[in-house]
């Protein structure tokens, strides 16, 4: 009997038809097993290099014996302290399996076909999957050129022209993956107070705790003046706990309401909401993640400069440089010396690398390697 080849693509809905499925980061054991080497070095997913702290080690062995049963649904105890610490009620909180899990639940309540999404060029490659994804449409807004702000940085003018009566959010990144570009406390609150108010504006602040500039702001106090803003953060970049996936929304309590709506009722698992809490009692090791970034930064930049190369000034753990020349082949050339580092073509800047800051003898190694390879 024939069978017709069976077209999955029409099967699957239309905004997922022509969706790019995320990149992550070549992972350090892949790289090793193809290569056949052992002392691999990865600077390719701005994870923390100090690890996280020990009070969170010792917190995720304890929860291990516990894992029979399903973790508190609310996550009361990470829920109350993350509120403590941001003085707001535990009702402003939503949880999330990482922060991305955050950004695809505010698409799943906010957009939909007909509706709009508003982020710029080179913004953080989860926006466009998640608006996507719900069949919303987004709308690109072109990065600073260098001539009115920071090199591929947000230009909050051109994402202000893209807002029209089908927007439904605007995703801004605070500072930017890839790029590292951040936005002033006052052209940011200008932003937010030119903006209607059924328009859910999401400042990721994914990098919030690395950054050290002085008009750089906190902007979850904010929400006191705007009911439209959602602030997202994570355990993933400066507390070390990306493999364990938790993040989370600040908002007023109408909109977490909604957003728990969507939330799978076990999203962060039991050993992910103690591990969290526990890193937040351990304000000297992120004081140390914090110093090891800003030297890390100075010494990437400094040996980019040595080497004649043009970089993107950065205030998060991460710094795109410009190649000078296609980045693919130069990213394929490090990985063979084990140095694994992330090209991003894909965000719009194909000449660029984006390096994540390590350890001061890991950034040594990525700098000597780069020499190498485009001597
Ligand atoms: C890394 C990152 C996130 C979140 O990652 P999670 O691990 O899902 O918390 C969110 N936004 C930006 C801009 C990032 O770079």
């Amino acid at each position: 009997m024939m069978h017709t080849a069976l077209q999955y693509d029409e099967l699957a809905v239309p905004g997922v038809r022509a969706l790019q499925p995320y990149e992550p980061g070549k992972p350090l054991a892949e790289l090793e097993r193809e290569f056949g080497i052992s002392n691999a070095v990865k600077l390719a997913s701005n994870e923390n290099p100090l690890g996280p702290s020990p009070l969170a080690l010792a917190a995720a062995r304890e929860t291990v014996d516990n894992i029979a049963r399903y973790p508190e649904g609310s996550g009361y105890l990470l829920t109350g302290r993350l509120a403590g610490i941001h003085a707001v009620t535990p009702d402003c909180i939503t949880l999330g399996n990482g922060s991305n899990d955050v950004l695809d639940m505010i698409a799943r309540v906010f957009l939909g076909p007909g509706s709009e999404a508003v982020f710029s060029q080179h913004a953080f490659a989860v926006y466009p999957i998640v608006v996507q994804a719900v069949g919303a449409k987004g709308r690109v807004a072109i990065a600073h050129d260098g001539s009115r702000g920071p090199v591929a940085g947000h230009d909050l003018g051109a994402m202000h022209a893209l807002v029209g009566p089908a927007t439904r959010v605007v995703f801004i990144a605070n500072p930017n993956n890839p790029t590292g570009t951040w936005l002033t406390d006052n052209e940011l609150h200008e932003f937010i107070s030119s903006l209607p108010a059924h328009v859910m504006v999401v400042v990721d602040e994914a990098y919030f705790e690395y950054v050290v500039q002085e008009h750089y702001t906190d902007s979850i106090p904010w929400l006191d003046e705007f009911p439209n803003l959602i602030i997202t953060r994570t355990f993933s970049k400066a507390y070390g706990l990306a493999g364990l996936r938790v993040g989370y929304a600040v908002s007023r309590p109408e909109v977490a309401e909604l957003l728990n709506r969507v939330r799978q009722p076990f999203n962060v698992n039991s050993i992910a909401q103690a591990a969290a809490a526990a890193a937040l009692d351990d304000e000297a090791h992120l004081q140390k993640s914090v110093q090891n970034n800003l030297e890390g930064l100075q010494q990437l930049a400094a040996g980019f400069e040595r080497l004649g190369l043009e970089y993107i000034e950065s205030v998060g753990n991460f710094i795109a440089v410009d190649t000078g020349q296609r980045a693919e082949p130069v990213y394929q050339h490090l990985l063979q010396t084990g140095v694994i580092v992330r090209p991003i073509a894909a965000y719009g800047l194909p000449n660029h690398l984006r390096v994540s800051v390590g350890l001061p003898e890991e950034n040594v190694r990525l700098l000597a390697a780069l020499k190498k390879t485009l001597a």
